[in-house]
């Protein structure tokens, strides 16, 4: 076991990020998608991301994972600026991007062998697909999954990596209802083992209160941190606490509120 007490959490910080894309409507103007946006989360934290669609979320997602660039500002895991893609930030989205034609054992080594080092980290597969409850199933095809097996796929391939931030885009957004509950106790399973730091991207209140330690709220688009709501309910927490049910209410007020307020700083 020792493959899984290998990793070790960073710390992330966002400071006065901004980015904008061509607007669709007229290519030589800019449309800011994110405007002075600035977070930090410590290590080993869980925190969730909600806000309405279309704030920027994916957005500083994709700069964090180094997909994409800021205009301007710092992101930095530890004290290390971000300026490329990196194994130690693993992302996974809503939809778990399987390759159709590999196993699910060889769709968990896929991290591996684009890193060059399947042949000595191979040994790890069998853990990580046990460490996901999938270790009956590494010869089944994708196509052979439900949507919540093959999102735990997902979630093995990037932690084989061992990632030191996990970024997770709307990761059970197409899930049914129950398996999302199931899967949210998965994450949150997969977490407290492994203790990395997860920025959880979510459109759902109830997900975000029931998993994570802070709830950052992004107001409509060019998206900021509207508000940052620390959630110390005790773990494992109960949906119809009426602790749960008053924290909902009142992020559901924000919520509103920042889809209702006017647009600052957009032009
Ligand atoms: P969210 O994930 O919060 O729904 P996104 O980050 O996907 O929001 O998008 C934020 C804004 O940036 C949207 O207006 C979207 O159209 C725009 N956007 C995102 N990516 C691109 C891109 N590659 N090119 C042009 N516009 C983009
Ligand atoms: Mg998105």
């Amino acid at each position: 076991m020792v493959a899984l007490a290998e990793t070790e959490a960073s710390s992330l910080r966002v400071r006065e990020v901004s980015k904008s894309f061509p607007a669709p409507d007229d290519p030589f103007t800019r449309r800011q998608a994110l405007s002075d946006i600035s977070l930090s989360i410590a290590a080993g934290e869980l925190v969730s991301l909600i806000g309405p669609s279309g704030c920027g979320k994916s957005t500083l997602l994709r700069l964090i994972a180094g997909l994409d660039f800021a205009d301007s500002g710092d992101l930095l895991i530890g004290s290390e600026p971000i300026s490329e893609p990196g194994a130690e930030r693993g992302l996974v989205f809503q939809d778990p991007n399987l390759f159709p034609w590999l196993t699910v054992r060889r769709n968990i080594e896929a991290g591996l062998v684009a890193r060059g080092v399947l042949r000595e980290k191979r040994n790890e597969v069998d853990e990580f697909m046990r460490l996901v409850a999938l270790e009956a199933f590494g010869d089944a095809y994708p196509h052979h999954l439900s949507g919540g097996m093959a999102q735990r796929v997902a979630l093995a391939r990037a932690l084989i990596n061992h990632p030191k931030v996990l970024l997770l885009d709307e990761p059970l957004g197409a899930l049914d209802a129950f398996t999302r509950m199931r899967m949210q106790d998965e994450v949150l399973r997969l977490w407290q083992t492994r203790r990395t730091t997860i920025l959880f991207v979510t459109h759902d209140i109830d997900e975000a209160i029931y998993m994570s330690d802070r709830i950052m709220i992004m107001t409509q688009p060019p998206g900021r941190i509207d508000q940052t709501i620390a959630n110390t309910l005790p773990r494992p927490r109960d949906r119809s606490s009426p602790e749960f049910l008053r924290l909902r209410g009142n992020i559901l007020e924000l919520l509103h509120f920042a889809g209702n307020a006017p647009a600052a700083n957009s032009t």
